[in-house]
């Protein structure tokens, strides 16, 4: 049961906090979601905060103090033009390349792209506080303030001078008390921090070990918009009868996804939708679910969008097909595994087109839309995993 709580831990405490139901119970409320009918629940979500749309690449230095006052951007924008440089865009509103470069979190004055949204002023950006002689110069966040149910990316980038691949530093990183990977790309370092949707906003705590010291802010977790409704007992039922066969299922999806391959997915990959074209969303990743008059409440571990029977679904990156089978409750049911601890998972399919063990690329054929397993309408749940936890695909879909 170890590793199954190690996905699920966050929202099997809230319930369990609460004296309502077993741990095994959640976990199949949670799947229960993802077989939900895809136009039963009757409505269809298409406003809500999104990654992409809020502020982005925000600079915050971390301090030996913790951070009181987190930078949230505001201010004047100004969206990067085919032929446009950083000096040039710096000279035309007043203000120079280091000033920009550390706004937006860049990584170099040469690296901006056509479309991209760069900050000219705004808030003070908190000052370097980090001692001399760190290896570490700065540290940036993406998307800042996080959102429950997002994934935060931290960056962190080594003093000039500083070779840490020649002079191997530990850097241990920690959030809201749980330990997360670092890797290590050249000289940038970067982790990703699932938060689970049913995190409570507030500030929760982040730490930074390199070698002896240590640093500590505050990572202020803010309220998303979900959507909440009840699902009648009934609908339960099918679950309800077969609890050891929704464990076992339960008890392998955690340890698949608690697997960590080396390389592949960073930061800065993005995710096509598995579908083409316009599909409702049904029922968005992280709707908060209550069952029957239970007053326990579950999230969706994943997005709906409701399709016809034998629509394609394509692989939105690339992965290796690492489950491709039918499943009691998923029904036919594709895993792919990203690298460094990133998976999606697409249930309820009507057929699939790939096997275990295959490697698939972008726009790669997977399968089909169906309504397998404990389903009872077509739809797609289209899943993402970062280390073990269910967090919002959408955030990583490119717009
Ligand atoms: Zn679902």
């Amino acid at each position: 049961m170890a590793g199954h709580q190690e996905g699920r831990g966050k929202m099997q405490r809230s319930v369990n906090a609460m004296g309502l139901a077993p741990a095994v119970f959640l976990a199949f409320v949670l799947l229960l979601v993802g077989a939900l009918p895809a136009g039963a629940d009757g409505y269809i979500v298409d406003v809500r905060p999104r990654g992409m749309a809020g502020p982005q690449a925000d600079v915050a230095a971390l301090s030996p103090q913790p951070l009181s006052a987190p930078a949230v951007a505001s201010g004047r924008r100004y969206e990067v033009q085919p032929g446009d440089t950083l000096s040039a865009i710096a000279a035309r509103f007043g203000t120079d390349v280091a000033t920009l470069v550390a706004r937006n979190g860049l990584e170099s004055a040469d690296r901006i792209t056509p479309g991209q949204v760069l900050r000219l002023d705004g808030e003070a950006i908190p000052a370097l506080a980090l001692p001399a002689g760190s290896p570490l110069a700065r540290v940036h966040f993406w998307p800042w303030p996080p959102l429950q149910g997002q994934t935060l990316s931290v960056w962190l980038h080594t003093a000039a001078g500083s070779t840490p691949s020649r002079a191997p530093i530990t850097i241990t990183l920690t959030f809201d008390g749980r330990p997360y990977p670092v890797h290590f790309d050249g000289a940038r370092g970067w982790a990703l921090v699932p938060i689970p949707p049913l995190t409570p906003p507030g500030p929760k705590p982040l730490q930074i070990a390199v070698g002896e010291q240590v640093w500590r802010a505050q990572v202020p977790v803010v309220a998303g918009t979900f959507p909440s409704h009840n699902i009648p007992a009934a609908t339960a039922q099918p679950i309800l009868s077969a609890t050891d066969k929704v464990r076992a299922e339960t008890q392998r999806m955690t340890a698949l996804f608690a697997e960590m391959t080396p390389g592949g997915w960073t930061p800065r990959s993005r995710f096509t939708l598995p579908l083409a074209g316009d599909f409702p969303r049904t029922s968005p990743f992280g709707s908060r679910r209550t069952y029957g008059n239970s007053a326990a409440v579950s999230a969706h571990a994943g997005e709906d969008f409701s399709a016809a029977p034998g629509t394609p679904v394509y692989a939105p990156a690339d992965g290796r097909v690492v489950l491709a089978e039918e499943l009691f409750v998923r029904g036919n049911a594709i895993v792919l595994d990203h690298g460094n601890g990133v998976y999606t998972g697409y249930w309820h399919l009507s057929a699939l087109d790939v096997a275990e063990g295959d490697w698939v690329t972008r726009g790669q054929l997977l399968g089909k839309v169906g309504s397998t397993g404990l389903s009872t309408g077509a739809h797609l749940h289209w899943e993402l995993r970062i280390a073990g936890m269910a967090v919002d695909p959408l955030q990583w879909v490119e717009p």
